[in-house]
């Protein structure tokens, strides 16, 4: 993949912010605290702000570089992120395809507490598809999906915890980003030849030029498809290469809450996604919770790449199990 550069601009946003909410209800919050063995507090988790945030995204349309929809929906993510801090940095730069094409994208980063050294961040990818090469129908195969599980599940759990994160300091510094592009990769069946490296590319232009010069973090946190109704994360293969001892915190944390039956103790074969990049680029131990399923050929929910991953299967359920696993991980760091 040849990153071409040709304009790159990081703007940092100072205004004025307070910790608002989606139009649902969060009134419960504070008494809805969750103590810890050991005596943290840790907020909890609202899953139906969640699924707001996700089906606002969905509701932009599909969000393909270069469309309005995508455009639309970037300026609602930054501005969601700008109500719950003051340190919100918009990564724009262009991309090439591999078709060619020079894609405008946008990496959407909000950070809490960003002079603290001691700091992880947790990630996921806001576009969508521009085709679905998986869809059985060859003429709607050409069209954009509207990734409500690929792309909208990861960036709504997100949004929700930096809400969550503006109401409750947490101890170390988070950093929530939001990669684009990472799902412009060549299908299978294109007629070009084979180029590496063409997914991921939003995470590819951030791990090479983070948005600050010395960031570093003690890991990291990919999700990618954690909002569909049953879902299995299984340990990923480069997960298990790059960061085993995140997996097993995070494996643990999820089962002690009780949500064993999404966090499974099975291995599986390593997934081309932004964490590999963020490990082998830029080296920080970075882990990826995706849905896989050894029920299918492709090893991912049968929606995945179809016009059947829309909102119809997005479990509020399943946003909490993975929402809340990551605060009592962000709550429990030291
Ligand atoms: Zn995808």
């Amino acid at each position: 993949m040849k990153l071409i550069k040709v304009y790159s601009s990081v703007i940092v946003l100072t205004l004025l912010f307070s910790c608002g909410g989606p139009k649902v209800n969060t009134e419960n919050d504070k008494t809805q605290k969750q103590i810890t063995n050991e005596n943290i507090n840790v907020p909890q988790f609202n899953e139906d702000s969640a699924y707001y945030y996700v089906d606002k995204q969905v509701s932009f349309g599909p969000r393909v570089p270069n469309s309005k929809p995508h455009n639309e929906c970037a300026l609602f993510l930054e501005q969601a992120f700008k109500k719950y801090t003051k340190n919100v940095t918009v990564q724009k730069t262009r991309v090439r395809a591999y078709d060619g094409t020079a894609l405008n994208v946008a990496n959407i980063i909000a950070s809490f507490k960003p002079e603290i050294r001691n700091r992880i961040f947790l990630c996921a990818h806001w576009d969508s598809r521009p085709v679905a090469d998986n869809d059985p129908d060859p003429e709607m195969a050409k069209k954009p999906i509207l990734g409500a599980n690929d792309g909208a599940s990861g960036v709504g759990v997100l949004v929700e915890i930096a809400r969550l994160l503006c109401k409750n300091e947490p101890k170390i510094g988070v950093d929530l980003i939001l990669f684009d592009a990472e799902d412009y990769g060549q299908p299978q069946n294109s007629t070009l030849p084979q180029k590496p490296d063409t997914w991921a590319l939003g995470a590819q232009y951030w791990a090479k030029n983070p948005h600050n010069p010395d960031y570093t973090a003690k890991y990291g946190i990919l999700l990618d498809m954690v909002g569909a109704k049953d879902a299995t994360f299984l340990k990923e293969g480069y997960s298990m290469k790059f960061a085993p001892d995140i997996v097993e915190k995070v494996w643990n944390i999820a089962q002690k809450l009780g949500y064993a039956n999404f966090f499974i103790n099975k291995e599986t074969s390593s997934i081309t996604d932004d964490h590999y990049y963020v490990n082998t680029i830029n080296g920080i131990p970075t882990i990826d919770i995706i849905h896989y399923d050894n029920t299918t050929s492709s090893g991912f929910p049968s929606h995945w790449h179809t016009h059947n991953d829309n909102m119809d299967n997005i479990s509020k359920v399943t946003l909490k199990a993975v929402g809340q696993t990551l605060l009592n991980v962000v709550f429990e760091e030291k």
